[in-house]
């Protein structure tokens, strides 16, 4: 690991075994839970000026930043400081006859020096989650936050470091060719979030030095909506997920299949909510983000080539503003229904059925997350157990990853790994098999050493 200077230092720090005590451990989370207290407000700025969240009205960063970028952490940090003693123990294990009178565990060791590349859509959260299981876990943690997120990086490259011990933690700032350089480092873990493209850049450079990583990718989610459901409440469900942080989120719902009747049931209530939520003109709104920068609003402008707006359609390119879009008439060769939108439009593709639903999400890459909707249980299961994706969540959209105690991750195409709660922290931690045995019982032991005889044998 010895071309990046501050790889040197942390190296350096980890043969000492200085992070190692649960005591130090506790003491940096600590200090992350004061970084989030004290820079609560720059937080916030920092994170409106880069995605536009919020233009006055409802206090800085408005309400979502603060739940997404602040309350998400805070969870994962309490979830952590009141386990951490129980998870680091060793695990005692079933032993076989011989060794009966030893010790036999799994001890939970740190990996070493780990790295974190972070995507920009929740530029705080996505950084701050995997830190803080790498630093429960004993590692010493270098970051490398998106460059795309420009006050956000700076936050995080400045504010951090002075809370945290940097003996065992770094900020590296890095745009494209400076993390290819870095990636040409030994590390002992990578963990890895953004776009499948960029995955398989990083899981190509970790195989050079044989280092595991874990892969946090995206994908377009499925959102199946029987014909029996509350036609209301599940476009207010939909649309929540699809609009929050203007469609820039890895587990937003992609697409809605459902049948032609739904469909000319869901646009009006999809409709109503959309106003409800964002008002007549969504442009004017505090509770409305903007496309993250001119590259990525071109993108999802082009897509909107495909289908027919009949909700939204509006952009101004001034503003990076695209209105919350509802698209219908796509045809699944459309390049919508190619690449992941990552924006606030919503396209339904109309199928006769819920098997012809499961096909249709068989036939594509397992997404990071299948929704499914019905007040029938049953249809919301044979979803469930028909397709194979990173997660599911029946009857809602994006609150499976509140809980901490759900594995979150991906699968084939939308990624490898899991994190969240005691998932993070097993993440980073090598399971670590130790047998201890005593020096005494020679002559029980002397029996599997050569030469061998039937009579030694007992045959
Ligand atoms: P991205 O893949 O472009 O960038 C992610 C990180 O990789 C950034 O820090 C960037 O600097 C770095 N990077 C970019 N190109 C690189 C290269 N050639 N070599 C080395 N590093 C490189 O992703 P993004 O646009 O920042 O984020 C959006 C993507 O992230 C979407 O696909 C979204 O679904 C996904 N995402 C996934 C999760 C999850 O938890 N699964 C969460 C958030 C976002």
């Amino acid at each position: 690991l010895g071309r990046v200077p501050v790889a040197v230092r942390l190296r350096a720090t980890w043969f000492s075994g200085k992070m190692r005590p649960m005591e130090y451990r506790v003491a940096q989370l600590e200090a992350l839970g004061r970084f989030l207290d004290e820079k609560k407000q720059d937080i916030l700025e920092a994170t409106a000026a880069d995605m536009g969240r919020v233009r006055g009205g409802l206090g800085t960063g408005g309400p979502h930043a603060e739940f997404t970028e602040i309350l998400l952490c805070k969870n994962e940090l309490h979830e952590t400081l009141n386990n951490l003693s129980r998870w680091m123990k060793d695990k005692h294990v079933d032993k076989n006859l011989v060794t009966q009178l030893d010790s036999a565990f799994i001890r939970k060791d740190p990996y070493g020096v780990v790295l974190i590349i972070a995507p920009w859509n929740y530029p705080i959260y996505i950084i701050l989650v995997p830190l803080i299981g790498a630093i429960a876990a004993g590692n010493c943690v270098i970051v490398k936050p998106s460059e795309m997120t420009k006050n956000s990086e700076r936050l995080v490259a400045e504010a951090l470091p002075s809370y945290l011990d940097n003996d065992c933690f770094a900020v590296v700032t890095a745009g494209v060719q400076e993390t290819t350089r870095l990636l040409e480092n030994k590390f002992d873990y990578i963990f890895f979030t953004g776009s499948p493209s960029v995955g398989r850049i990083v899981m190509a450079a970790a195989a050079k030095h044989l280092t595991p990583v874990t892969l946090e990718l995206g994908g377009k989610n499925p959102c199946y909506v029987s014909d029996t459901c509350d036609v209301q409440n599940v476009a207010r469900r939909v649309a929540w997920g699809r609009f929050y942080n203007a469609g820039q989120t890895c587990i937003a719902p992609e697409y809605v299949l459902c049948s032609v009747e739904m469909r000319e049931k869901l646009l009006p209530a999809l409709h109503k909510a959309i106003t409800d939520f964002y008002g007549p003109k969504p442009q004017e709104s505090p509770d409305f983000g903007r496309m993250v920068g001119d590259k990525h609003f071109q993108r999802v402008q082009t897509l909107l080539r495909s289908g027919r707006a009949v909700i939204g359609g509006q952009t101004d390119e001034k503003d990076r503003y695209i209105a919350p879009t509802v698209l219908v008439d796509v045809q699944p060769s459309d390049p919508i229904m190619q690449e992941e939108i990552f924006g606030p439009v919503l396209p339904i593709v109309t199928v006769a059925n819920v098997d012809e639903a499961i096909d249709f999400i068989n036939s594509r890459e397992r997404p990071l997350v299948v929704y499914a909707f019905s007040s029938d249980d049953k249809v919301v299961n044979q979803v469930l157990e028909r397709t194979s994706s990173g997660g599911f969540c029946g009857n809602d959209t994006l609150m499976h990853v509140t809980l901490t105690s759900l594995p979150f991750g991906g699968i084939g195409n939308s990624g490898m790994g899991m994190q969240h709660g005691k998932f993070t922290f097993d993440t980073f931690t090598h399971h670590r098999g130790c047998l201890h045995r005593g020096m005494g019982r020679e002559a029980l032991i002397a029996l599997r050493y050569p030469p061998y005889s039937q009579q030694k044998l007992g045959l």
